[in-house]
C-alpha cells in the first residue's frame, strides 16, 4: 500500500451495510418479485411507512434502486433496479436457490426457475468463469491486502434486526431465513469470518471488532440456525471450535457474489482489498451464476419465475 492510497473500508463492508438489514432484504426481494410502487411495498412487507421512506433513500443513494416519476400531478414515483441494483442478480438468485433448498416444505413457497434459453427448470449455480467447475469454498484461497477491514469501527452502534422478518404483518415471503441471516450485519460478518477458515472466539473477535456479547449471542444464534456447530476443544477452561455445518457451507455462493458486488460497484478500481484464487485452475477467482441445465450464464432476461404458490397479503 502506498501513502496516497488512504486506507478504505474493505468492500464487503460496504456491500453488507448497503444489503445486510431486514428491512433491505425485504424490499429487495418484492423488487425483484416486480413490486415498484410505495403503497405496494407497505402492503407486501409489512413495514412501517418511516422504515421503507429511509430504506428506499439509502438505496436511492447508493444507486442500487432510482426513482422513476409514474403520474405527474401529484408527483409520484416508482422504485426501479438502477445499475448496481441489477448488478446483484446473482446474489439474489443464490439466496433463493439456498432458501429453496433447505428450507423447503408444504407450508413453504415455492417457486420454479424457469431458464428460457434452454427451456429447462434449473437451479442457479456458481461456478468459475475461468475453468466452468462449481466453486466450493474449500476451493478457494484467499489473501487479504493491507487495507482491509478498516471500516468495522461504523457497525458499533448497529441494532439486531433479525426476527423483524418473522414479526412483520405481510404475506408470506421468499427469502424467510436468508433476511434473518443476511439481514444481521454481524452474523453475515461472522459467516465470512468461518469461510476465512476462524473457528474460536478469539479469531471472530479481531476478525469482526464486534463487542464480546453481541459475538456470543450471534454465535449461539447461529448454532441454533444450524449454521455451525459448536465442539469443545479444550477442557479448564473449556473451549470450543465454531464450524460451518453442510447448511452453512452452502452460503457460501451468497456471501462470493456479495464480495464481488462489493468490489465491482463499491471497490472505485482500487486493488481489491480480498483477491481470490481458484486452486482449481489457478486463476483470479471471477464466480459466475448459471443454468444447472446447459451451464449457460443466467441473465435477467433469460429467467422466468414459474409456479410461484405465493400468499398474497388481503387487499
Ligand atoms: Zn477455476
Ligand atoms: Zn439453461
Amino acid at each position: 500500500m502506498t501513502l496516497d492510497s488512504k486506507p478504505q473500508p474493505d468492500a464487503i463492508w460496504k456491500a453488507v451495510d448497503i444489503i445486510c438489514d431486514a428491512p433491505t432484504l425485504l424490499l429487495m426481494e418484492s423488487v425483484w418479485l416486480g413490486t415498484r410502487r410505495f403503497d405496494a411495498f407497505q402492503r407486501i412487507t409489512g413495514l412501517m411507512k418511516a422504515v421503507i421512506s429511509t430504506r428506499l433513500k439509502k438505496l436511492v443513494a447508493a444507486g442500487v434502486l432510482k426513482k422513476r416519476l409514474y403520474y405527474e400531478k401529484p408527483k409520484r414515483y416508482e422504485y426501479i433496479l438502477d445499475e448496481k441494483g441489477a448488478a446483484l442478480f446473482p446474489v439474489a438468485l443464490m439466496m433463493l436457490r439456498w432458501e429453496q433448498a433447505w428450507n423447503a416444505g408444504p407450508d413453504r413457497i415455492s417457486v420454479k426457475l424457469h431458464h428460457r434459453s434452454c427451456g429447462q427448470n434449473m437451479s442457479p449455480i456458481c461456478v468459475c468463469g475461468h475453468c466452468s467447475e462449481e466453486v466450493q469454498a474449500i476451493d478457494v484461497t484467499r489473501s487479504l491486502t493491507a487495507h482491509a477491514n478498516q471500516g468495522a469501527a461504523g457497525y458499533m452502534k448497529r441494532r439486531r434486526q433479525a426476527g423483524l422478518a418473522k414479526s412483520r404483518s405481510g404475506g408470506t415471503m421468499l427469502f424467510d431465513e436468508i433476511s434473518e441471516i443476511f439481514g444481521d450485519r454481524w452474523s453475515t460478518l461472522m459467516l465470512r469470518a468461518a469461510f476465512m477458515g476462524i473457528s474460536r472466539y478469539d479469531g471472530f473477535l479481531k476478525e469482526t471488532s464486534v463487542s464480546t456479547n453481541i459475538l456470543t449471542t450471534r454465535l449461539n444464534w447461529l448454532i441454533e440456525k444450524k449454521l455451525f456447530t459448536k465442539k469443545a476443544y479444550q477442557q479448564n477452561p473449556e473451549r470450543f471450535d465454531y464450524k460451518l455445518t453442510s447448511k452453512g457451507l452452502d452460503l457460501y455462493p451468497i456471501l462470493l457474489f456479495l464480495l464481488q458486488w462489493g468490489e465491482e460497484c463499491f471497490g472505485g478500481g482500487r486493488t481489491p482489498s480480498l483477491t481470490l484464487e481458484h486452486k482449481p485452475c489457478k486463476q483470479a477467482l471471477q464466480a459466475i451464476a448459471v443454468c444447472s441445465s446447459c451451464r449457460e450464464q443466467l441473465t435477467v432476461e433469460s429467467l422466468a419465475l414459474a409456479d410461484i404458490n405465493m400468499e398474497k397479503p388481503n387487499s
